[in-house]
Order: C-alpha cells, then structure tokens, then sequence
C-alpha cells in the first residue's frame, strides 16, 4: 500500500513536471527501449521485427503518455549497419501498448540480417534475424532451438543466455512464456503484482519478463516462432473454460481476450495474429525449404474441457469421446492436409502438450490402474489415435513439446506400432534446480517403455537436423537458482528417417 500510494505520487508529480509531449521531445527520462528488441515469424522474404516503447517498464503504460509516438526502424545487411537494405517509420500507439510490430519483406533468403529502432532520439540496441530459405531450396542442414516455460520466480535465464550463443536458424517457443501466479512465499525472484486479470495486470507481467537481460539476449539473437500454452492465460484453461472452471465462460472470456492482447503486444508475430475480441489466430506453418515443414499448433483455444475433472485421473468414459478434441476440426484438417503433403523430408508438428499417453503412477500418485494426465492429448484419445494413424504411413515425423518441466524422447506408437518420435523439452526455469534423474524416474521408465529418455534439469533442446538424420541435442544448465549456472551437452539422441526409432548417441 506504501509503494503504491509512493508511486502514484511520485507519477502525478512528474506529470505535473514534465507534461509528456515536451518530454518525448526533450529526450527520455530513461531508455524506452528497456524491454529489448526481437525478430519472428521469419519467412523466405522477411521476418517481423518488434519492440515496445516502455520507459518505466513497471509503471502504468509503460511509463508512457496516452498518445501515439512515431519511430522508425531499419534492417542491414552488416552487423555494424554500414548497409542498409530497408528503413521505413511506424507509430507505436497506445491502444497496443506502445508496442510496434513491422512486417519486413524484400530481402534475400537464407542470411542474416540486422535491425534497430529509433524513437524520440534514442535508438534500440542492434538484433540479428535470419530469412528462411526459398521453399523451392533443398537445404542440407537445419540447427534451430526449442524453449519455454520461464516462470520468473523459479529461478534465472541462464539457459537463454546460452541459446543466445548458438547459431540456430530460429527459435520454436512452446509457450509458457509468462506465469499469471501471485507472489510465491520464496521465489529465486519475485513477481510483482498479485494473480493476473486485467489488461493492465498482463501488459505489467509481460514487462517484468521482458526486462530480462538473458531473456533480450535471446531475442536479440534469433527469430523466434512464439506459440502459447496455458499460463500465457490461465493455469490448465481450456478453450472456453477457466481453470478449475472458476469463472463461466462468459466471463472467462473477457479474461483471455486481455491475455491475448497483452501477448501479442508483447511477442514477435504477424498481423495476422493480431487478436479479434477474446480470439486469436495462432496456428501456422513454415517451411524451411524441402528440408522440413514446421506446423505450429494451438493446442488450448479450441480444445474441449478436460476430461475426467483434469488433473493426474485414472480414464473415465469422456476421455475416448469421440466429441472430445484437442485441436478444432479446421486445425485437424489443416494439419491432416499439411501432413498429406508430403512436400518435405521431415514433417514436424510443433506444439505444446505431451502427446505420448503415459502412465502417471508413482508413490506420490499412487492408482490402482493407469494414471493419466487430462491435461495432455492422453485425455483426448479419440483423436490423438487419429492423428497418429495419419502420421504412422510418412515415417518422418517429429513432434515438439513442452509443459512438463522435464526432458524426454520417446516414440509414439499406432495400435502399438512406432508412428512417429516425440521430444519433450524441459523448462528454461520452471521448477528450479531440479536433479539429472529424479527419484521417479526409473519407475517411471519402467511403467512406460516408449520412454527412452529422462532428465529433469532445466535448459533447452537444439535440434540438428539433415535429409536423412534428425539429432535432438538435449542442453541443461547446472542450476538456475543462482546467476552464472554452466550448460552441458546432456545427451544427443537420433532418429533417422523412415524409421521412427531412438538412437543414443
Ligand atoms: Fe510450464
Ligand atoms: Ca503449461
């Protein structure tokens, strides 16, 4: 209550000071450019380049007065901008939060390039972002990184400043980006602000994120393709329905439409995903020429609820409805179609949730049967087991997750035939320190011979991937509840292709 009263008197004051246009125009108060700068959606031609005009990060709009400010941004073909190869101005309005989102096209495929922002006489720091190569190319060699779940409180970024020193082609982010949690009794670091809610209560936690030197670094290094996951909104939502179903739908709605406009404020992404009322488009596809065909899926906005009651259950009759899904029926086609394709040597379906159906049960969750969690494609069976039939005849399909704070490879099977691989990335954060193997990881292998791989530290997964050998190279730092932690190569495991089948290396 103290800091808050201190707060908006110190902020009337300096209203009252300084009104905010002659500020804009003498110069700021400090950086604006405090939340960094990133590169996305990259294609053969182009990327997004983003940044948000945040002075005061922590403070109401940013530290920003209510009116658009212009800016203008420019993309080199050097890292020291001696070659320019376009520059053009946009407005960064306070509707989006003084956010700023250009879509540059007319470059060459498959190079680098360098952008920076200019606003009211400051200019940005320098990012690198990467074209795509032309979808017509027959590229030899991909490496890219898969990342998420940040939870701020659990602990440092250190594994993104590590991805930063990589040379990846892009990054693939799971989602996870933000946690809407209240303050915990002990965090590593702090949330501000209580459970989140309103629009303003999104845009704060975004931007206490967002000023995170190791998180920028990242950003700053590599084009990332940003999809979500749950937390973005609200712990364990599903479509329409909120977390535990607290709220109705109705009014759960007016809780995700300001989730999703405080995302796409805040994330590297395309017009077209910017939000329409409580929607949002967020699947889509890339190409990174005949090599591999990334589709990204929405795995929460158009699923059903839970099944079951959610959470760690033993099945019940709705967790093999047929009306029950996990992706909509327009996704589920778009990616049957995509699939059908058959356009690339390697089809990978980037997503969010476990798609293995695993056995839960440990001594912590003790069951007199299988133990599922609802909350991944193990309670929409119906149409996991479609997906898996579409997937088992191309027998070059990787899928991408997320959400389980823990690493894993492990096969997917059809009717108990390996149709596919999946590779489970850990957390940046989320969850700590954690231990290479945890005291539930045997029996949990055990339970679960698809299970080829476990490690519960924390890191990232870069991905090397050729015409006819993909390696996924799981990368984990020793400990994130202190700065500095060191990264190790902790296993590399392959598959080749034509056989969705895991081999250690
Ligand atoms: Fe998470
Ligand atoms: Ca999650």
């Amino acid at each position: 209550m103290l800091t808050r009263r201190h707060f908006l008197a110190t902020g009337a004051a300096a209203l009252a000071a300084a009104p905010a246009i002659v500020r804009a125009q003498a110069k700021w108060r400090a950086n604006p450019f405090s939340l960094g700068i990133a590169s996305g959606d990259p294609s053969p031609d182009g990327f997004v380049i983003w940044t948000r005009l945040a002075p005061e990060p922590g403070e109401a709009h940013g530290g920003m007065a209510i009116e658009p400010m212009p800016a203008t941004w420019e993309v080199a073909a050097d890292e020291s901008f001696g070659t320019i190869v376009a520059r053009g101005s946009a407005v960064a309005r306070p509707e989006l939060a003084h956010s700023i989102h250009v879509e540059v096209t007319g470059l060459q495929p498959d190079r680098p390039y360098f952008y920076r922002f200019e606003a009211g006489g400051e200019r940005s720091g320098g990012g690198r972002a990467r074209t795509l190569p032309t979808v017509a190319s027959a590229p030899q060699r991909l490496r890219f990184g898969v990342a998420g779940c940040q939870d701020y409180q659990s602990g440092y970024y250190t594994a993104y400043r590590h991805l930063a020193g990589e040379e990846l082609a892009f990054v693939f982010h799971y989602g996870d980006y933000i946690y809407e949690y209240g303050p915990d009794p002990h965090p590593v670091r702090k949330h501000a602000g209580d459970l989140l809610s309103s629009l303003d209560d999104y845009r704060r936690r975004h931007a206490q994120y967002k000023a995170d030197a190791d998180l920028q670094a990242a950003h700053a290094a590599h084009p990332f393709f940003m999809t979500f996951d749950d937390h973005e909104v609200r712990n364990n939502w599903a479509g329409d329905f909120d977390d535990d179903d607290q709220a109705p739908p109705d009014a759960f709605r007016f809780r995700r439409q300001a989730a999703f406009q405080a995302w796409y404020e805040h994330m590297p992404v395309r017009r077209s995903s910017l939000p329409n009322g409580a929607a949002i488009r967020m699947y889509r596809t890339a190409r990174y020429g005949n090599l591999a065909r990334l589709d990204f899926l929405d795995t929460r906005q158009f699923r059903t609820n839970q099944p079951c009651g959610d959470g760690y259950k033993v099945a019940c009759a709705d967790v093999t409805s047929p009306r029950a899904h996990m992706i909509s029926s327009e996704e589920e086609a778009w990616l049957t179609r995509n699939l059908r394709t058959r356009d690339a040597r390697w089809n990978v379906v980037a997503q969010q949730v476990m798609m293995m159906s695993l056995d839960r049960r440990s001594p912590v969750d003790p069951a007199p049967s299988k133990l599922l969690n609802m909350d991944s494609w193990a309670g929409y069976e119906a149409q996991r087991e479609r997906l898996l039939a579409r997937m088992r005849g191309l027998k070059n399909v990787v899928v991408l997750t997320g959400d389980e704070h823990t690493n894993y490879a492990g096969l997917l099977h059809d009717r108990g035939t390996p149709a596919a691989v999946e590779f489970v990335g850990t957390s940046i954060s989320s969850d700590g320190d954690g231990q290479d193997v945890p005291a539930w990881g045997p029996d949990f292998m055990a339970h679960n011979p698809q299970l080829k791989f476990i490690n519960n530290q924390r890191g990232y997964l870069a991905c090397d991937v050729t015409p006819d050998e993909w390696r996924t190279n799981f990368m984990v730092v020793d400990r994130v509840s202190t700065p500095g932690g060191q990264v190790s190569k902790r296993a590399t495991w392959a598959v080749a292709r034509g056989q969705p089948a895991l081999r250690s290396v």
